[in-house]
């Protein structure tokens, strides 16, 4: 049975990758998206030749050709649109952060248990091939045993996303919701550990406003005993992007990983020598699509499940506590 995806949201990242990721996954099609502007989502449907778009939720919700939704809107619709779905009998691939409390977050997480529906979070850089294979490096011992990891992901926001990210913290903006979420994901996945704690510093540097963030430093521990400092940023042109995890024999150190389009450098050190991994940059958000996919056909499981969504947003949470009361932060879910 081929799957009929709506899309709640007509967004930049759903016209711009999703619409393609899913055109190009076998079994699945876009057909209908919703946006709260008629006009708009019309004008949007006409653009990326989706084939309909719906009049309010409740009527994309009623489509029988749609069986999950793609929920790509700012980040404060996420858990009433899902919880909606859900209600609906939709499968639903929701986007980061999944919402904006850990209490809304569980509800959704439960929401779609007790439907019957999956849950998928679109943590697409556990996808990349670089990331998949340092974490089959370091789950085989080749760097011995993990002490400490670095991810460097400070970016500069492009012009045409200079919006609700920047001065709209009701609807999740900031950097620490929009990135270190990601950074989180990739590190939970790498290390096949959990994050326990956080501290961290944050940053205005003239381009985000009010009490919103555009730069952010914090370091992680996590429960394999490892510390991670992740340095995030909306402000950084030439920065370029890293991620290293150094252990007992080795250190994994990688370039170019934390962009999916880019080219991936991936390093490994050790006592006698240096090897640069093969490897080619993937289609990541593909790969999370065909995942989604196979667990709405029962055959897999979702590349990043609600639970995960559900830790990375509760370690970005404590993160921004952190910041803003100087202390350290328990994480737990
Ligand atoms: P956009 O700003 O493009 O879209 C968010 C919402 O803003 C849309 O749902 C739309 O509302 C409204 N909107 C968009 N463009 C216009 C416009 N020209 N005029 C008026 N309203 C507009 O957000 P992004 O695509 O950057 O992000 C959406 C979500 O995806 C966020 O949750 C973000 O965190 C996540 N994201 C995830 C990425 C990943 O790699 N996993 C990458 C980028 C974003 P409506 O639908 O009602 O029209």
């Amino acid at each position: 049975m081929t799957i009929g995806f709506g899309f709640i949201g007509a967004s930049d990242i759903a016209k711009h990758k999703m619409l393609a990721a899913i055109r190009n996954t076998p079994d699945c099609e876009v057909v209908s998206v919703y946006s709260s502007n008629l006009e708009r989502g019309r004008a949007y449907a006409a653009e990326t030749q989706i084939p309909h778009a719906a009049s309010s939720l409740e009527d994309l919700l009623a489509n029988p050709a749609v069986h999950a939704v793609y929920i790509s809107t700012t980040n404060e619709l996420h858990h009433a649109q899902t919880l909606a779905a859900a209600q609906a009998g939709k499968h639903v691939l929701c986007e980061k952060p999944l919402a904006m409390s850990q209490l809304e977050a569980q509800t959704m997480l439960d929401a779609c248990r007790e439907a019957g529906v999956v849950l998928a979070t679109n943590h697409h850089l556990r996808n990349a091939h670089a990331h998949q294979a340092m974490r089959d490096l370091i789950a085989n011992g080749a760097i011995g045993k993990p002490i400490a990891a670095r991810v460097f992901h400070a970016v500069y926001l492009r012009e045409s996303l200079q919006g609700w990210r920047l001065d709209k913290p009701e609807a999740g903006g900031g950097v620490v919701l929009d990135i270190v979420v990601h950074d989180v994901d990739t590190l939970r996945f790498v290390l096949q550990a959990e994050p326990t704690e956080v501290i961290s510093l944050s940053q205005q540097f003239g381009m985000s406003a009010g009490s919103v963030e555009d730069g952010s430093m914090a370091v992680f521990r996590f429960d394999n005993g490892v510390i991670a400092q992740v340095h995030t940023a909306f402000t950084v042109p030439y920065a370029g992007n890293g991620f290293e995890v150094h252990g007992t024999d080795g250190s994994l150190i990688a370039k170019n990983v934390m962009h999916p389009a880019a080219q991936p450098e991936v390093l490994l050190r050790t006592a006698n020598s240096e090897q640069r991994l093969e490897l080619a940059a993937n289609e990541v958000y593909s790969l999370g699509v065909a995942r989604f996919i196979a667990a709405i056909q029962g055959t897999g499981k979702p590349a990043a499940s609600g639970e995960d969504g559900l830790w990375s947003l509760a370690s970005a949470l404590a993160c921004l506590e952190s910041a803003h009361t100087g202390q350290k932060v328990a994480i737990s879910v």
